[in-house]
């Protein structure tokens, strides 16, 4: 598995948990989102209903499911937890809604991949907490409403362009997470060292953050790794100098890029001639599905300016020439 992957694998759960915060003030950076979930929720507490439907927008491993956990504990009530691709049947989603509790929250992780025939339920579910349900089969069949509590969605997207326009008009409230900045990330893995009883100077931790893709989750991994050195290697206290060599050996770069960042930018570069490619013509070039170019590779190196986006495909910028040790051809590729 690649080691910067923002999907988490089970081993990794485990620990998630000890340093998942669970509280809104212990939810580091995004202070946009933080200051208006805490409006949202303490006004729908007072008046004692549920939250407004809420769906959070961004790339794996910003915090989308930590912040679905935060509001039902702040709203202090349960969460149940599902995901797109596992409702299948319109049935398995009235099992869920008719065994919410008042003002329970159902958090639906990849919500752009369900099914159509689910969405349809989700629609009076979400607007008048009603669900249509068909009852026998054939000629007898008959559809019959059933009143469901007051709840809120919580919707969790990687991609904000694949949800149906009804399905997203339904969502109260809309969140987009940003990749965090070294300092938020340096915040959270000081979090984590101190939970994990990790030694760790700030010029450690900043080590760390800044090759972290600007995301929590990785900034978690590495921090383990790094500690993994560190104990085998020297006294277990992680410096900036140990958490740089640590970072080498995992062939994590300055910028945070592992193999397959670089692997995408030399085939942009000498494949393509720089660009523009197509997503498909790339996903084949690499090995990889264009769901994880899309999702995963691309956007931290978008937003970091080492491609472009165009109407045309995907172009290397003249940054990615250079960080590859390659001179632009200026004429070229502009
Ligand atoms: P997503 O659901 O977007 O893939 P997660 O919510 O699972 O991401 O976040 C991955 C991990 O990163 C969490 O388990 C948590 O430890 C950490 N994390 C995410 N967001 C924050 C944050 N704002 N503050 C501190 N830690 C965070």
């Amino acid at each position: 598995e690649r080691f910067i992957s923002p999907q988490s694998n089970n081993d990794e759960e485990r620990i998630d948990r000890a340093i998942r915060p669970i509280t809104l003030e212990d939810y580091i950076g995004q202070p946009v989102v933080r200051e208006q979930m805490d409006l949202f929720i303490s006004a729908a507490k007072q008046r004692k209903e549920a939250l407004d439907h809420t769906l959070i927008f961004g790339p794996p491993g910003l915090g989308k499911t930590t912040l679905a956990n935060i509001i039902a504990n702040e709203m202090g009530v349960n969460l149940r937890q599902t995901s797109g691709p596992v409702l299948e049947r319109p049935g398995d989603l009235a099992a869920l809604l008719t065994n919410l509790e008042p003002n329970d929250v159902l958090f639906v992780d990849e919500i752009h991949r369900l099914s159509p025939i689910v969405e349809e339920v989700l629609y009076p579910a979400m607007e008048d907490y009603q669900i249509d349900i068909m009852i026998g089969e054939g000629p007898a069949a008959r559809s019959i409403k059933l009143d469901l509590e007051p709840f809120t969605l919580v919707g969790a997207t990687t991609r904000a362009g694949s949800l149906t326009s009804p399905l997203r008009d339904r969502f109260g409230i809309v969140q987009r997470l940003e990749f965090y900045n070294t300092k938020d990330l340096s915040t959270i893995v000081e979090r984590s060292a101190g939970i994990l009883n990790v030694k760790l100077d700030a010029s450690g931790a900043n080590e760390v953050a800044r090759r972290s893709r600007g995301t929590p989750r990785i900034a978690n991994r590495l921090l383990r790794r790094v500690r993994d050195y560190a104990e085998v290697r020297f006294n277990g206290e992680v410096t900036a100098e140990i958490a740089r060599q640590a970072l080498d050996l995992l062939d994590v770069d300055n910028y945070g890029f592992d193999m397959l960042d670089r692997k995408l930018l030399l085939a942009i570069i000498e494949k393509f001639e720089g660009g523009p490619v197509g997503l498909d013509n790339l996903a084949a070039a690499i090995g990889e599905e264009r769901g994880t170019i899309e999702d995963v590779l691309e956007p931290y190196l978008i937003q970091e300016g080492f491609i472009m986006r165009t109407p045309r495909g995907r172009v290397a910028t003249k940054r990615a020439w250079l960080h590859l040790g390659l001179s632009p051809d200026l004429t070229l590729n502009g």
